[in-house]
């Protein structure tokens, strides 16, 4: 990678640009791979249940660090435990969320179901998570990982990464690079995150109990939930899932006199939660009413309400403060690593630290994002407008956010593929936010399953703040792992 902080830019792992005709058959081949594949998604324009796009992606596979991916595989783990540990502690989520939840409503919200299932006492012992922890490579540190976020709820991409590396191995194969393929990593993210559910499905224990998938009304990223429920049923085929929005549990949902969550007469073991993580998912007070019956139960959620909130932006702020970790994991070794992942990021509450924070935002904004407790992209200021965002705020309403440096990936080339989008694509420049799943699963003694549990590569322009994939300005992608001395990589 050439060393200028601002412009390094990852070899390709193959030359570029191609050909026009090669680039034109090879594209044409790819999308008809993702729609055979299931690398697909519902159209938002033109939606139709009876049909789909391709999921837009990256032609070749993106060059990832290898030294840094498979540090970030060799964490996982120890994320997982340490996302568990917060999660099971209360003194601490309640301190950190304590002036966030009264400018926030959507946060508050949950934190109600939580103080209400504490003074009730939980019903089910078990939680299981699977998490997602998102990097970023950073120019400034040598092109060192740095988390960009956890996820705790909803990780999404599981599905359709797994069959990602399969169509960009093909794309390279079909191009004369066999040779390549052993760069890129095997990915089971699918069936880590499904084998998962169903471990926890067997700690439930009732042969009859199904998995209830919760989803929003219109599910747009229809394949990548449908390859777990089809993995499951494939690969389990005792175990039914079931599908329902919060509004259909709200209305179908009772429990049983053990406590247990009734769809009907179907008992519930497992509840996944694909709908649940924004404002706009609950409609109305109902079903609100509904995700605290389903967190009153003794169905194994995922996330239960505490792991929810362990994933907040605001928990994680305050777990890269100093000495922090320290509260969760016990060996040295391990906070140094997980220490070193972490970038600044800063409280913004009402108070001395909090508003020298605010006073830093102002002065030198383009070093930083402005992140609020929301999932699932498009919810961020960057840069320049944080100024105008931050001073439209009252100093309450400021610890809704939190504040965070920016992280700089390297740049690498290639050709972005989208529905309706330009044939032949244009060549073009991109940076890359690397997922790494884990499974745990555990009450607040034992973690009685901890694993990583696959991988994803989102891809976004260079130019992009973000690069959601249905939005529009991101793609779905695989790492192609590169060693700094393997210099005739392009050969
Ligand atoms: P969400 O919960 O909405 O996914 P994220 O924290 O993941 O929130 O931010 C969304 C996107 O914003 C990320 O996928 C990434 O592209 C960009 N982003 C977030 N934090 C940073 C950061 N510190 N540096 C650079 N880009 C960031
Ligand atoms: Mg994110």
């Amino acid at each position: 990678m050439s060393s200028d902080a601002n412009t390094a830019v990852l070899r390709n792992c193959i030359r570029l640009p191609l050909a026009e005709d090669e680039l034109l058959e090879v594209t044409a081949k790819a999308k008809d791979y993702a729609i055979m594949h299931g690398a697909a998604m519902r159209s938002k324009t033109a939606f139709s249940p009876d049909s789909l796009n391709f999921a837009p992606f990256v032609l070749v596979p993106s060059s990832f660090p290898r030294k840094e991916f498979e540090k970030a595989v060799a964490l996982q783990p120890i994320i997982n435990r340490l996302m568990h540990n917060v999660a099971h502690d209360e003194e601490f989520i309640t301190t950190t969320l304590a002036e966030t939840i009264k400018v926030d409503e959507f946060t508050a919200n949950l934190f109600n179901i939580y103080r209400k299932v504490l003074a009730h006492g939980f019903t089910q012992a078990y939680s299981i998570g699977l998490l997602r922890s998102d990097y970023m490579a950073h120019v400034s540190e040598g092109c060192a990982i740095k988390q960009v976020e956890i996820n705790t709820v909803a990780s999404s991409f599981a599905g359709i990464a797994t069959q990602l590396v399969p169509q960009q191995k093909f794309v390279l194969s079909e191009l004369g690079h066999a040779d390549k393929l052993h760069n890129m990593p095997d990915n089971n993210a699918l069936a880590g995150l499904c084998d998962g559910m169903v471990k926890a499905w067997d700690i439930y224990a009732k042969p009859q109990a199904v998995i209830l998938f919760i989803i929003e009304d219109v599910s747009y990223n229809i394949c990548d939930q449908r390859f777990h429920e089809f993995y499951i049923r494939e690969t389990y085929p005792h175990i039914k899932v079931l599908r329902r929005t919060l509004t259909e549990v709200h209305r179908e949902g009772k429990l049983g006199q053990s406590k247990e969550l009734l769809l009907g007469s179907q008992e519930v073991a497992v509840i996944y939660f694909r709908a649940g993580y924004e404002p706009g998912h609950y409609h109305s007070q109902a079903d609100w009413d509904a995700r605290y019956l389903m967190e009153t139960s003794l169905a194994i959620k995922c996330p239960s309400i505490h792991y929810h909130l362990a994933g907040t932006k605001k928990v994680q702020q305050a777990l890269a403060q100093p000495a922090v970790l320290e509260r969760f994991i016990n060996d040295p070794e391990e906070i140094k690593a997980v220490g070193k992942i972490f970038t600044g990021l800063y409280s913004l509450d009402d108070n001395e630290a909090g508003n020298a924070s605010y006073e830093m935002a102002l002065r030198t904004p383009e070093r930083f994002v402005l992140k609020p407790q929301r999932e699932g992209g498009g919810n961020n200021v960057y840069g320049v407008d944080i100024p105008d965002a931050l001073k439209r705020m009252s100093r309450v309403e400021r610890s809704a956010w939190i504040l965070m440096d920016l992280i700089h990936p390297p740049l690498t080339k290639g050709y972005m593929v989208r529905p309706g989008g330009d044939m032949p694509p244009q060549i073009v420049d991109m940076v890359s936010e690397l997922g790494i799943f884990g499974v745990v699963i555990g009450d607040a003694e034992h973690i009685v399953h901890n694993y990583q549990a696959g991988h994803m590569l989102r891809t976004k322009l260079s130019t992009a703040n973000e690069g959601g994939v249905a939005a529009g300005l991101g793609a779905l992608d695989s790492p192609y792992l590169i060693d700094s001395d393997d210099e005739d990589e392009q050969k």
